[in-house]
């Protein structure tokens, strides 16, 4: 992965926050930013997610494999943001995002994608590339800038993995409102 050629400029058409089969996912810290920024609970933080449980006998994209999943009462799922039956993203308003400041990683990274290997950080561009119309357009892409990306968004899932772990290994209730309640008080999701 990797090429210092790609011309990637968003348009901000908002194509990539209505794809229904694109998930939003969110890490501990993408979970403590919105809910702080917007000063909302873990109970109404609820309401803008949904947990994704890979259905049994399917293979999980590609995409998804490195992403933690959590134990609650939904099952072993994967956190996103909530679309509605169309596939936008809730928090996409008249085409734009109304977070935009305070976005997820998953987010801010599309369409390019990080992976982490013995030779450091690698960088390419999402199995969805094909419905962004910014790819092609504008300067070519500042690798120093996305490796920076990458290494937050990397940083952010490392985190989030170890916490994952602990908590499914967790003795108390498994249950969604006591999952959130405790990400937003992990002083590790604090940024
Ligand atoms: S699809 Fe591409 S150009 Fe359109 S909003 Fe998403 S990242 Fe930007
Ligand atoms: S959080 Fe914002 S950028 Fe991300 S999918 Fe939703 S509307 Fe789009």
């Amino acid at each position: 992965m990797g090429s210092a050629d790609v011309q990637f400029e968003c348009i901000k058409c908002g194509a990539c926050c209505k794809k229904k089969d694109l998930l939003v996912t969110l890490t501990g810290r993408d979970i403590t930013k919105i809910s702080v920024s917007l000063g909302i609970s873990a109970e109404h933080m609820l309401r803008a997610i949904d947990f994704y449980v890979p259905i049994d006998g399917e293979s999980i994209p590609e995409g998804l494999k490195h992403i933690p999943q959590t134990i609650t009462e939904n099952g072993l799922s994967i956190i996103a943001l909530k679309k509605n039956d169309e596939g936008d993203c809730i928090f996409l308003k008249d085409d734009l995002c109304m977070i935009h400041e305070i976005r997820p990683g998953a987010c801010a990274s599309f369409p390019f994608v990080f992976k982490k290997d013995t030779d450091g950080i690698n960088w390419g561009l999402s199995a969805m590339k094909e419905i962004c119309p910014g790819i092609g357009t504008g300067p070519v892409v500042n690798e120093s800038d996305l490796l920076e990306t990458a290494q937050r968004v990397l940083e952010d899932l490392e985190i989030y993995r170890e916490f994952s772990e602990e908590w499914n290994s967790s003795q108390g209730p498994q249950i969604a409102e006591n999952l959130l309640t405790i990400i937003l008080s992990d002083i590790r999701f604090i940024v």
